[in-house]
């Protein structure tokens, strides 16, 4: 498969190249206790960033949005502590000096894909960003939404098929494996997956990412959770943090496979 990806070094890391990017943590950052037990389950299994969301775009405006700037404060610990760099979501423009004070690269989620002005932002602030494809873009619109970041001043810019709406209902969303190999095609930009969400179960989370690696992903976000059964959001597609090492490592092997490490 022909591709034009450039790879860029993100927080020490090269994206986009030979190495698979790993990013993995909690839907949201609940308590110091959650996120440090998350944190250290993260680094001991060899992945290579922490995600946890401290503002969360929730469906519903009664459904807990995020601790806000006290989640980030516990990122920064998690960050002190392990030394994994930090992805964490920001989802208004007003909050973007906040969180890239904090955060080594942004994640703007689906549904704020062509929040324009918020892309405008971070390219400003010159922030690594990863993001979403909306849950009804097509891969020209997040193409061009990637560029309003790039012209804004950043060009680390990593984009994240995480499923899209189809008229299928047996799952959350439907990942659109072949959206990686033709991004790719479309776009010098490295392109990793969201299995966790696309899924919704935390059983189809390894088949999506091995099927994504296969494919040639640079990189996968996931969700995981010490206790996924108590988790505030999205505990049923969350991987119990114990078996976070087993699936990292079949990753790994996975990848290996395809010459990456
Ligand atoms: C998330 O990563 O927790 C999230 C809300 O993802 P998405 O924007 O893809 O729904
Ligand atoms: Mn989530």
């Amino acid at each position: 498969m022909t591709h034009r990806t450039t790879p860029r070094t993100i927080a020490g890391h090269t994206v986009g190249g030979d190495e698979l990017l790993l990013i993995a943590g909690p839907c949201t950052v609940e308590s110091r206790a959650q996120l440090t037990t998350a944190a250290d389950a993260v680094l001991a299994a060899g992945a290579t960033m922490l995600r946890g969301g401290a503002y969360k775009p929730r469906t519903s405006p009664t459904s807990f949005q995020g601790l806000g700037p006290e989640g980030l404060e516990l990122l920064r610990e998690a960050r002190e502590r392990t030394g994994l760099p930090i992805v964490t979501e920001c989802v208004d423009p007003r909050d973007v000096e906040r969180v890239a004070a904090v955060a080594d690269v942004v994640q703007v989620g689906a549904r704020n894909m062509q929040n324009y002005t918020l892309l405008t932002e971070l390219g400003r602030a010159g922030m690594p960003v990863v993001l979403k494809r909306g849950l009804s873009a097509t891969l020209a619109e997040l193409v061009s939404a990637a560029d309003y970041i790039r012209n804004g001043g950043s060009d680390d810019v990593v984009l994240c098929e995480r499923g899209i709406r189809t008229f299928e209902t047996a799952y959350r969303f439907t990942l659109d494996i072949l959206a990686i190999p033709v991004l790719k095609g479309m776009t010098d930009l490295p392109v990793i997956v969201d299995p966790s969400h696309a899924a919704g179960r935390r059983d189809l989370v390894e088949p999506l990412s091995l099927a994504a690696i296969a494919a040639g992903a640079d990189g996968l976000i996931v969700e995981t959770h010490p206790d996924p059964d108590a988790a505030v959001c999205d505990g049923p597609q969350q991987l119990h943090t114990r078996d976070l090492p087993a699936y990292v490592a079949r990753l790994r092997d996975a990848a290996a496979i395809g010459g990456r490490a």
